[in-house]
């Protein structure tokens, strides 16, 4: 935390104040306690987001905690997305196809689940004025990101989606998992390496990096995919944001394709989940000044280590 007012900040409680936050192992990174704040703040509420470091054979004394406190809910990040799943009374859709949870909401006592890290991506897409509706779409990677993200596309109305990954295994999976959910859209998985993967990267308007390859301290390295299989017309994403141009983001630009940061997503999983917590439009832009001041604070004092969401 930044310097501040004691008095200024005392007074800002009072037997009112509710209490909201995240849970992970280690949260310490997390850049989410100055987006939620300063959203707080923003939008008048009592209440403070405050990080909580739970250890994993703690998640279900969490849970209890979340009533017990009657916390308004939580964000939840690695490694206990999967886990919370189990305690709770309700799941959104997103969370009950995807199996895992980053927001939860405590309405006296019945906790529900729900997944805003896919919708976040689709919305910080939509702001740069693109879509996936009726387009062809390129995923590179099958980890937990990627299956939000892709659960999203196939939802917005992809025509094609294309997951390549290093494993082509795990891609296959992943293609296999959303079948019976992508009514609309003809999915495909393939290897990284594979000659097809090329002409998917190429053929694709939406591109979208999942991997942590560009992701510091690992930033000064190739792109996940060769320059060359990128060019105007397509948009290329990255969902890494430390740093938020990475090695990809600055090959599609000298492509002359668009490129879109993962500074969006985080921000508008984070937009959504406030929005599930108040019922109110999320201040956004205030949140994004929040988020990018503090991703450049701890840029500056760590060089760059920070961890989702
Ligand atoms: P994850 O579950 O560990 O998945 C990592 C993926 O990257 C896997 O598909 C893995 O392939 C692939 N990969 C790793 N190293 C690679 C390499 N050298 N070459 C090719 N592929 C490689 O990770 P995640 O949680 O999805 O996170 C991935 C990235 O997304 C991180 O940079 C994270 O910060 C970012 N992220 C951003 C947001 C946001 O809101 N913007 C949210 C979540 C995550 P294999 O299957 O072959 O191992």
């Amino acid at each position: 935390m930044g310097t501040v007012d004691l008095q200024t900040w005392a007074e800002g409680f009072d037997g009112t104040t509710r209490v909201v936050g995240v849970i992970g192992w280690p949260v310490r990174h997390s850049l989410s306690p100055p987006m939620q704040n300063a959203a707080l703040a923003a939008v008048g509420r009592n209440w403070v987001y405050v990080p909580f470091a739970v250890a994993p054979e703690h998640v279900g004394d969490c849970m209890a905690a979340v009533r017990a406190l009657d916390l308004v809910g939580l964000n939840v990040t690695i490694p206990h997305k999967a886990a919370v799943l189990a305690y709770m009374d309700d799941l959104g859709e997103e969370a009950r196809a995807l199996g895992v949870v980053n927001t939860i909401v405590n309405r006296e006592g019945r906790l529900t689940g729900h997944s805003t890290d896919g919708e976040g991506f689709l919305r910080s897409l939509r702001e740069i004025g693109e879509d996936v509706a009726g387009r062809d779409v390129c995923l590179i990677g099958a980890g937990g990101s990627a299956r939000a993200v892709a659960l999203a596309v196939c939802r917005a109305g992809a025509r094609r989606l294309t997951v390549v990954n290093r494993t082509a295994g795990k891609a296959e999976a992943l293609a296999e998992h959303l079948q019976p959910l992508a009514a609309n859209t003809t999915l495909k998985a393939l290897g990284l390496t594979t000659p097809e993967a090329e002409a998917a990267v190429r053929g694709a308007m939406v591109v979208i990096d999942s991997t942590a390859v560009g992701m510091y301290p690992h930033h000064d390295t190739a792109p996940v995919v060769p320059e060359e299989w990128l060019h105007a017309g397509q948009v290329v994403c990255d969902l890494t944001y430390n740093p938020r141009d990475t090695v990809l983001l600055q090959a599609a630009r000298r492509q002359n394709a668009g490129t879109l940061d993962g500074t969006g997503m985080l921000i508008h999983q984070g937009a959504l989940a406030l929005e599930l917590w108040t019922g109110e439009k999320a201040p956004v832009e205030v949140m994004r000044a929040a988020l990018l001041a503090a991703l450049a604070r701890q840029q500056a004092v760590t060089g760059g280590k920070s961890q989702a969401p």
